[in-house]
Order: C-alpha cells, then structure tokens, then sequence
C-alpha cells in the first residue's frame, strides 16, 4: 500500500527544492592530483562541486524517493533528521543568500570551471609562498643588521 502522501511544512508550500539534491563534505584539493580526482567526479552527469566558505561538497542532483509527483513527503513523520533541521527560513527558498543552484556563485559543474578554480588556487598559493619568502628575507635582514 502506498503511504499517505503527508505535505512539508506549510511554510514549505511544496517547494520541495531540499527533496531534489543532497550533499556530502569533501576534502577540498590541495594539489593537481586531488583537482583531477574530482574532475572525474565531476565527468559524471548530475554531479556538481558545492564550495561554502572553503568547504567543499559533492552535489548530487537526485530527487529523494519518497517525494510524491504533486512534492509533499510520503514519510512526513518519520523524515530523517537533515530533513527536520531543513526548515524555511534558513534554506535555498528563504535564505538572504540563496544556495539555489541556479543562483549560485560558488558552484562548479563543468571541467572549465574547476580548471579556473585550479588554476587561481594555484595563483593564490605561488602568491601567499613568495610573501612568506620576503618576510623571511626582511627579518634575516633586520637581524643581521642588530
Ligand atoms: S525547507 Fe526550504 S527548500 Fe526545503 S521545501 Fe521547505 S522551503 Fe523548500
Ligand atoms: S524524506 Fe521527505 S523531506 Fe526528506 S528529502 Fe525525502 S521527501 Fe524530502
């Protein structure tokens, strides 16, 4: 028998965006190896790369199966947690800064992309390397000075 079909909160009105996805943490790279493990990850159709302050996560598009065609819960009451911690307010409907992955800044879905985001990675690191260098360079001096 197919279980009665409970709707999202109300203040959800069927918006069911959260029902349609979900994400997992991720390490983020740290060196060409790890930017090509995720470009094969990234090779497959409805995955996308999730960065939110730093923190990387797998998006995986894949509606959950227990919502129903007209998007309410079939298993209202008994919804896992991360469910229950999803409430309007604070998710991709309400929040100031929208995770909807239309809207999203801070989202990779092709191989383009996350070779751009390799390549400033990259830039940014040679950058941080060499002012460390002179900083060394300029207290080596001061010290020799003394
Ligand atoms: S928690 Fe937010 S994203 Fe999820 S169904 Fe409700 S309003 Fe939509
Ligand atoms: S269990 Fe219900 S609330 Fe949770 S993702 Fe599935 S349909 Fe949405």
């Amino acid at each position: 028998m197919k279980a009665k079909s409970i709707p999202h909160d109300s203040a959800c009105q069927r918006c069911a965006r959260c029902c349609e996805y979900f994400c997992i943490e991720v390490d983020a790279p740290e060196n060409k190896a790890d930017y090509d493990d995720y470009a094969w990850i990234l090779a497959h159709q409805d995955v996308a790369i999730h960065i939110e302050k730093k923190q990387w996560q797998l998006m995986v598009h894949n509606r959950c199966q227990y919502l129903d065609p007209e998007r309410g819960c079939q298993i209202y009451e008994k919804r896992p947690r991360i469910c229950r911690a999803h409430v309007p307010g604070d998710c991709e409907r309400d929040h100031k800064h929208r995770h909807d992955y239309d809207e999203m800044d801070h989202i990779i879905t092709t191989l383009d992309e996350l070779f751009a985001h390799r390549d400033e990675f990259f830039r940014q690191k040679r950058r941080l390397a060499a002012k460390r260098r002179k900083r060394t360079l300029s207290a080596k001096g001061r010290r020799r000075k003394r």
